[in-house]
């Protein structure tokens, strides 16, 4: 059982009855060559490979797109489900959906892929082709939506189907609008400055009973530590 949406991208297409060789140098090649840049179209991932700065080959995996049948089955799923649209909205994808969806019949995993390269590899799959397969991985894992996006459905539009499925209407959201998981993926600031503490908070409260006479502690022990941890975490603060 997969735990993120790019690894079940990954052990789904290796399931699939491809060039496992293939696969493998692709995965290698997808690791050693970082200035890989994947593109991610409804229906199509394609990466440039290069040698220096000259593309020399373009490989290119093609995927179904679902139908707007499927969508729609998509879109009542998450809108029937408080907690599926809840984390919709919040910019998140359920790793349940992927068993929802197939309950109604919608494999959000593709049945089939088309690979295609202009390098003159001879079978299914060349490593750029395989590379293709891994960055794909790497681009699911930290974004799930571009999983959806390959199959044709953007999350705005999403978005909107299942809020106007729930309420009848699209959501106004207002422009310049960040959702949680990008704002928590952003760099902290500057924390604000420390507050004037009362005095009477520095003083611990005495613990309300004596530990047991077997614990390897007393309460003055404890109320030490305790002490202790309040000053550095003062210190640090203040710092
Ligand atoms: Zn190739």
């Amino acid at each position: 059982m997969a735990n993120n949406w790019g690894e079940a991208w990954i052990k789904h297409i290796e399931s699939m009855d491809l060039d496992a060789v293939g696969l493998d140098r692709g995965r290698n090649y997808a690791m050693s060559e970082w200035r890989l840049d994947l593109d991610i179209k409804p229906g199509l991932a394609s990466t440039d490979a290069r040698a220096g700065r000259r593309v020399v080959y373009e490989a290119r995996l093609e995927i179904p797109v679902l139908t707007e049948e499927e969508i729609d089955k998509i879109v009542s799923v998450i809108a029937n489900n408080t907690s599926a649209t809840a984390a919709l909205l919040d910019g998140d994808l359920d790793m349940t959906l992927l068993g929802a969806a197939a309950n109604v019949g919608v494999d959000l995993l593709p049945g089939s892929v088309t690979a295609t390269c202009d390098c003159r590899h001879q079978g299914a799959v060349c490593r750029h082709v395989g590379a293709v397969v891994y960055l794909l991985g790497d681009a699911i894992e930290a974004d799930p939506f571009e999983l959806l996006r390959l199959r044709g459905l953007e999350r705005t539009d999403l978005i909107k189907a299942v809020s106007a499925a729930r309420s009848g209407a699209a959501p106004e959201i207002p422009e310049g609008t960040e959702i949680a998981s990008t704002a928590y993926a952003r760099e902290a600031g500057d924390l604000p400055n420390q507050p004037d503490v009362p005095a009477t908070a520095r003083a611990m409260p005495p613990f309300p009973t004596e530990p047991p006479p077997s614990a390897p502690f007393t309460a003055d022990g404890l109320a030490r530590l305790g002490a202790d941890a309040a000053e550095r975490a003062l210190a640090l603060l203040n710092r």
